[in-house]
């Protein structure tokens, strides 16, 4: 585990045996254990793991803090609540209906991703109504013996919320600050159905307003450059929104345009980075499905 603050540690979930693709936090205090963002079930093992070896049992942990519900950073809430009931899960209450029946988000990703829903994702497993805490924003939660203010922040998901521990100034911002590696390029995921710009500049905002010390990106780690990578985040997503809208009325199919836009971001992260660099981007954020993202939201608004 790796350290951010006093009670507050983060573990590489090792997802499909890489590095730097998904994290998960640990917060420890007098109140019990939290995880925020447990990650997929393909990872839970490296979950436990990390937890025995720093003597954490799961009778300790005593909450499951979710920023959205996408499946690389919820997909293990359900299974780990059905062997451990005492654990509460905390989602924003536009995202709940989906932990509690994930039919409907199974069937969308499994839209996406066809036959390699288990290979990359594993059981995503319904959580008991019982065991969920709705979030709106703007409450504060108590969890891993510290108080966590809580704020709505849409964009990259209508249901992602982002936490801020004032007592360390780290903020828990999941997948709306961006996908950012190696101190590279600060990459805005933008993949269907939910991607809304005005909401995501708010969102940064809402983030802003906290004055954090530290940025915690679920892919990839802590940022403490914060008001430049943020200022970087919303640049680039202006670019990429820009350079999506362009194609819009060419002639290519739009899995033709989708692969083209893939490869102009390739290209993009090739002049800053290693051929490995930038493939762990393209796991990170699914490359296949930022076009359409952003095609949609551009489309709708039309
Ligand atoms: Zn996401």
């Amino acid at each position: 585990m790796n350290t951010l603050s006093h009670g507050l540690s983060w573990i590489d979930l090792g997802f499909l045996g890489r590095s730097n693709v998904i994290a998960a936090v640990i917060v420890q205090g007098p109140g019990g254990v939290a995880i925020v963002d447990p990650g997929p079930t393909t990872c839970l093992a490296t979950l436990e793991e990390a937890l025995q070896a720093h003597g954490i049992r799961w009778n300790d942990v005593r909450h499951i803090l979710l920023t959205h519900i996408h499946l690389d950073h919820a997909g293990a809430a359900g299974t780990i609540v059905r062997e451990h009931p005492h654990i509460s899960v905390l989602v924003h209450e536009r995202g709940a209906k989906h932990m509690i029946d994930p039919s409907r988000l199974l069937d969308s990703a499994t839209r996406v991703y066809g036959d390699q829903m288990d290979r990359l994702w594993g059981e995503f497993a319904a959580v008991p109504e019982a065991n969920i805490v709705l979030l709106s924003g703007g409450e504060t939660i108590q969890a891993g013996g510290r108080a966590f203010a809580v704020a709505y922040t849409p964009g990259h998901a209508a249901h992602h919320v982002s936490y801020f521990d004032p007592s360390s100034g780290v903020a828990l911002v999941g997948d709306v600050a961006g996908v950012c590696t190696s101190h590279g390029y600060v990459l805005p995921p933008t993949p269907p159905p939910d991607i809304d710009l005005d909401v995501w500049h708010e969102s940064v905002d809402r983030i802003l307003a906290w004055s954090p010390s530290t940025l915690f990106l679920t892919h990839f780690g802590p940022v403490t450059r914060v008001r430049p990578h943020l200022a970087e985040l919303l640049d680039n997503l202006t670019q990429v929104a820009n350079v999506v809208r362009e194609s819009l009325p060419g002639p290519a199919s739009d899995d033709e345009k989708s692969e083209q836009f893939a490869d102009w971001l390739r290209q993009q992260l090739r002049r800053r980075m290693t051929d490995a660099e930038v493939d762990t981007y393209v796991v990170a954020a699914g490359f296949k499905y930022l076009w359409y993202g952003l095609a949609r939201y551009w489309r709708t608004r039309a």
